[in-house]
């Protein structure tokens, strides 16, 4: 039977409840490891593999081939992958408008469902959706559980919120009117996720659009094609019809841009760099011929994120939740800790407890569940150590400052933690984007907002404090999208933490959040003549 005559399997009665997220594996519990391990070797077993398009139900080959690598072993081809071209944008957007069609038609309770099906789907097989995280980006097992669980927390939070859209309350009724207002898709999405959360992301936009009744061309990042691949093909089990989500991966700059600039694309959702956001923002601005909308744009960028540690914080804590944020899956995250802004008086009490509990982690495969795996590809590593030479010059190491070789040919960099860095400097205030912490020492507290707002981005940020008046000030003051108190600034759950940032972090779009959905519909007002 083709997949799109599957019929879609109803909601089953676990569904019903309120949301509550997806729990995590206590690794210290040897039936857990046990049961990891055995999935790495499952998916061991299964790299190299090639992965075709998928354009409205079809697959597709091309001449040109991307090969996403495994970062600690970059010898080691995890998947094969068609490369999307100019070319097929066309088939893509066809196959696309006409999946919208029947698509933006059918009931919301059809489309939660498939939303439903997925989570349970990936529920069953998450520590091989997991296992598939380890070889590709070279996360360990906490950051790719960390990773799968917010991909089955957005499909039962976005289906949930769908439901909740479509019931929602009427606007005030005039006297002989009946008024309504609904949400009603958009139209074909462009859908252009990173590599650093290459599950979560990628199917958090995507399954944002499709339960709202759009369909998407999805072009994953050419560094984690693989995890977006096998997401697709569970889609499909779950019943997805054929031309709801177009699988392309492709260069961001031919095929990506392309898909950008379409006349018919609606909205582009992407998450990513400040630099390919704002080039992104620009292309859809731009009014194509034949375009007869303004095309939406979500892009949630990057960040300079930053923790404060006041002089009356609790040290031990500060200095835990600062080498967790700065350096868990290797710094790579944009919710990242890259700056410790620290009171004078308890500066190098900080440092030198820092120092210790850094120098703990341990470099090495995250097959074997190393505290940090490689970072993603040779370029970044290139860019990170250069980074980190400016900042010997800058600043002063305390810990790190180059490549770990000792764990093998990836491309691992060991935990570097940099002093004395002064505000306004360039690893200061441009994000690296990798295992590198910079300390800059503050006068007092209102010294140390001041440094931390003082950037470009404002997307997390986080401060240690014993004092209430301070968290207040924080609570005010501290301009960022996701602030946290008296614990790290990475780690987001959905429903509980929307998550998005001001400024040039992007465009505040709070994924997670009772708002989210609101970005991939268009409210209609309905007002009918009753007497
Ligand atoms: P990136 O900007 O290099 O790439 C993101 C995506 O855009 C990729 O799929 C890429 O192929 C595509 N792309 C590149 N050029 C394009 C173009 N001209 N047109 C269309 N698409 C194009 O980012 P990355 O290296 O994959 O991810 C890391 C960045 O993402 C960091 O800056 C990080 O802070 C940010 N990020 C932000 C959030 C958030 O929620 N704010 C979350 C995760 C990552």
């Amino acid at each position: 039977m083709a997949i799109a005559e599957l019929p879609l399997r109803p909601r089953t009665s676990s569904h019903q409840g309120p949301f509550v997220n997806e729990p995590f594996f206590d690794f210290r519990h040897e039936d857990n490891a046990r049961k990891m391990r055995a999935a790495i070797e499952r998916v061991r077993g299964q790299l190299g593999r090639e992965y075709d398009l998928i354009i409205g139900g079809q697959r597709v080959k091309t001449t040109d081939k991307i090969k996403s690598l495994n970062p600690s072993k970059p010898s080691q081809v995890v998947g094969i992958h068609q490369k999307a071209g100019k070319e097929h944008v066309e088939p893509a957007m066809t196959a696309a408008l006409k999946a919208f069609a029947s698509w933006s038609r059918t009931p919301t309770e059809e489309r939660a469902s498939l939303l439903f099906r997925a989570a349970d789907l990936l529920r069953n097989r998450k520590m091989d959706y997991m296992a598939w995280l380890v070889f590709e980006v070279s996360k360990n097992w906490g950051e790719a559980d960390a990773d799968v669980s917010e991909t089955i927390d957005f499909c039962e939070f976005y289906a949930r919120e769908a439901l909740r859209l479509a019931k929602s309350e009427p606007p005030v009724q005039l006297p002989g009117e009946r008024d309504s207002l609904t949400y009603i898709p958009l139209g074909v999405g462009a859908v252009i996720p990173p590599w650093n959360f290459p599950c979560a992301i990628m199917a958090g936009m995507t399954m944002a659009s499709i339960v709202g009744g759009n369909t998407v061309i999805l072009k994953p990042s050419s560094d984690s094609p693989t995890i977006a691949a096998k997401f697709i093909e569970l889609l499909e089990e779950a019943g997805m019809p054929e031309g709801v989500v177009n699988f392309c991966p492709g260069a961001g700059a031919s095929f990506g841009d392309a898909v950008v600039s379409h006349p018919k694309t609606r909205y582009v959702a992407f998450t990513g760099s400040r630099e390919v956001g704002l080039h992104i923002n620009k292309t859809a601005a731009t009014q194509a011929p034949g375009q007869v909308w303004i095309k939406r744009t979500i892009l949630e960028m990057g960040g300079k994120d930053a923790i404060i540690v006041d002089a009356d914080a609790d040290i031990d804590s500060a200095v835990e939740g600062v080498a967790q944020a700065a350096f868990g899956f290797q710094g790579q995250k944009c919710s990242a800790c890259s700056r410790a802004i620290v009171d004078e008086r308890v500066y190098d009490k900080f440092l030198d407890q820092l120092k210790a509990r850094v120098e703990k982690i341990t470099v090495g495969d995250p097959a074997e569940n190393s505290n940090m795996g490689a970072v993603i590809n040779e370029g970044s590593m290139k860019t990170i150590l250069e980074y980190i030479e400016q900042g010997k010059k800058d600043g002063r190491i305390v810990t790190g400052g180059e490549r770990a070789t000792e764990a093998g040919e990836g491309y691992f960099i060991r935990p570097t933690v940099i002093a004395d860095i002064p505000a306004k400097s360039k690893l200061e205030q441009e994000e690296i984007f990798g295992p590198v912490l910079v300390v800059i020492k503050a006068r007092g507290f209102d010294h140390a907002l001041e440094i931390a707002n003082d950037t470009e981005f404002g997307l997390t940020g986080a401060i240690y404090t014993k004092s209430r008046d301070k968290i207040d000030r924080a609570i005010r003051d501290f301009h960022v999208g996701n602030l946290y108190i008296n614990r790290k600034c990475t780690g987001a759950m959905v429903g509980a933490h929307p998550f998005g940032g001001f400024n040039m972090s992007g465009t505040d779009s709070k994924s997670g959040g009772p708002d989210y959905l609101y970005l991939f519909t268009q409210g209609k007002s309905v007002a009918e003549k009753t007497g």
